[in-house]
């Protein structure tokens, strides 16, 4: 342990080591770090933001520059506003990613365990809780399982990697104050509830429930590796929780639920794109608006207020779609 010891208090930011309970077992996984957004990151955005770089851009100018894997897709999930939403969505009906998970693919060996036909994720444990009040990681377990079981296909294992300190940073993106060798330690890390000013920082919007960041492996000139049915092999995946929202355990005015939206970011970490279209209804006698989507389904593109926990019929077909033949290619 006190090889980890001194690793957390020789990190360049201001994780405080006194408040940290690192005993002979280990670091408490209650303890939170600290975090914070690199530096690198932080000046980028500070002066490319006027000129409209996305995000996305923003990530691989910088701390993928020089990397082999590189973010692909950035898919945030935000609350639906009748008023600018409505008729401006693209990609509606995106069945599949543009990436997807190569089976057998030795390049994401992340966790050693020499089982690549599975999938494997990891809950960042200090940051499994919403709200300080909801632990989430039997809800990550629950719609992990509801991926893998209750569609029409059960081709694939998704699998849970239990999180321990001596893993390092679960994340490629933010600074833990933790060990980081610059590679994922599996193939899905849920980073977990982090505060709104996280999302601001990185996304410039405290107003994104969850965000799930797709990278691909890319070859020496910077383009994706294809190696299968022509989809860019995905490298990895990580996913991150609001936890600015009040988050509730099922829908409700002015709370957000918590299962309709783990278990849509989760389908972006299992290759699905956005499936429904968002109408508008008005009732003229009495000045209302209500929003519909049709199909319903959780890769609905924005949350409406209702729940979403449960997979709807192209859910079901989509995850066939992407993972229907698995594992073969
Ligand atoms: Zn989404």
């Amino acid at each position: 342990m006190k090889k980890l010891l001194v690793a957390l208090c020789a990190g360049a930011i201001a994780v405080s080591c006194q408040e940290l309970n690192v005993s002979e077992k280990g670091m408490d996984l209650d303890q939170k770090p600290t975090i914070s957004v690199p530096d690198q990151l932080t000046q980028f955005l500070a002066s490319s933001r006027s000129k409209d770089i996305s995000i996305k851009d923003a990530l691989n100018s910088t701390l993928f520059a020089n990397s082999n894997i590189q973010v692909k897709e950035v898919h945030q999930f935000k609350t639906a506003d009748p008023a600018t939403n409505v008729e401006t969505l693209d990609k509606q009906f995106e069945s599949t990613l543009p990436s997807r998970w190569v089976p057998g693919d030795p390049n994401r060996n992340w966790n050693g365990d020499g089982d690549l036909n599975d999938i494997d994720w990891v809950s960042f444990t200090p940051f499994a809780v919403a709200n300080g009040t909801f632990a989430t990681e039997p809800i990550y377990r629950d719609m992990y399982a509801k991926w893998e079981n209750d569609g029409y296909c059960n081709t694939v294992s998704i699998d849970e990697m239990t999180y321990d300190f001596s893993m390092g940073n679960p994340s490629l993106i933010l600074d833990f104050g933790l060990p980081n060798a610059g590679l994922p330690i599996a193939d899905v890390s849920v980073v977990g509830f982090l505060p709104a000013q996280i999302f601001e920082a990185v996304l410039g919007s405290e107003n994104v429930l969850g965000v799930a960041f797709s990278f691909v492996f890319v070859d020496e000139n910077g383009d994706p590796v294809k190696s299968t049915r022509g989809k860019e092999d995905k490298a990895f995946t990580e996913v991150w929780f609001n936890d600015g929202f009040t988050w509730a355990d099922g829908a409700g005015p002015g709370v957000i639920d918590l299962e309709s939206v783990i278990l849509h970011e989760f389908g972006h970490t299992l290759n699905l794109g956005h499936f429904g279209i968002l109408q508008l209804f008005e009732d003229t006698d009495a000045g209302t608006f209500e929003l519909v989507y049709q199909p319903v389904n959780t890769m609905n593109a924005l949350y409406i207020g209702e729940a979403r926990n449960f997979l709807g019929p192209n859910d079901k077909g989509n995850f066939c779609e992407a993972w229907g033949s698995w594992p073969w290619n």
